[in-house]
């Protein structure tokens, strides 16, 4: 078989390697970035949570500004009681301190509901931080492995890329240019075997004299339907 045809099936098949191991290292890559991407979006969460429980917080603060601010003006209603003269008055602050009263009343259960609130966000919370945590420890067991796969990715390509000099480099310029293009418009398949008179890579009929000369000529031919260079394993009898 033409020199040629060989160096350009092995430098297929390298290159099929090549892109094996790419496809392998992107995927690593992606693997990592995701595993990243999940630990951010899980603080991301917990960071809200917080943010949350602080709002609440400082409601509840203000709530109880509010609930001392009415239990002086309890106080201050009922020191006035002693002084009081007539009915009508005592009835004035009695009222004054029952809706004081009921104020107070109103702002505790408005307390309470909050840090319920608080309680179940930090409850959230928690589950949050453990998955976290859970999720950091995965990342750096397998943040350990990807890293050690890429390096043996890495290794793995400079060396095919050694070999696929060997391949390509004595080819004339004219055909490395074919093949680089076939490679790249073809889905990765430049180079097919023509077999029962057909092309292997479009599976179209080849013109007879076309497939009968691939027998005879020490030239490279094309297929006419895909353009991929065509070799031949065996006399056709
Ligand atoms: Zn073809």
């Amino acid at each position: 078989m033409h020199e040629q045809i060989e160096l350009l099936r092995a430098l297929q098949e390298l290159d099929r390697e090549l892109n094996g191991i790419r496809q392998e290292r992107r995927n690593l890559e992606k693997e990592q970035a995701d595993l990243e991407s999940e630990k951010l979006r899980i603080q991301a969460m917990v960071d809200s949570l917080d943010e949350e429980i602080s709002g609440f917080q400082s409601q509840i603060e203000e709530l109880h500004q509010g609930l001392a601010q009415e239990d002086v003006h309890v106080r201050r209603s009922e020191d006035r009681l002693p002084e009081i003269k007539t009915q009508k008055e005592y009835l004035a602050v009695l009222k004054e301190i029952d809706a004081t009263k009921k104020m107070t009343k109103d702002l505790t259960a408005q307390c309470d509901e909050k840090l319920a609130r608080i309680a179940d966000l930090q409850a959230e919370k928690e589950e949050k931080l453990g998955q976290l945590e859970e999720l950091k420890a995965r990342s750096e067991a397998r943040g350990n492995e990807i890293t050690e796969a890429l390096g043996a990715c890495d290794k793995m390509l400079e060396e095919k890329a050694g070999q696929r000099s060997t391949h390509f480099d004595p080819l004339p310029k004219q055909l490395q240019k074919r093949y680089a293009l076939l490679m790249e418009r073809r889905g990765g398949v430049a180079v097919v075997e023509a077999r029962d008179g057909n092309c292997t890579g479009c599976h179209m009929h080849l013109p007879p004299q076309l497939f009968n000369s691939l027998f005879l000529e020490p030239q490279i031919q094309s297929c006419p339907h895909c353009n991929r260079l065509l070799f031949v394993t065996g006399r056709e009898d």
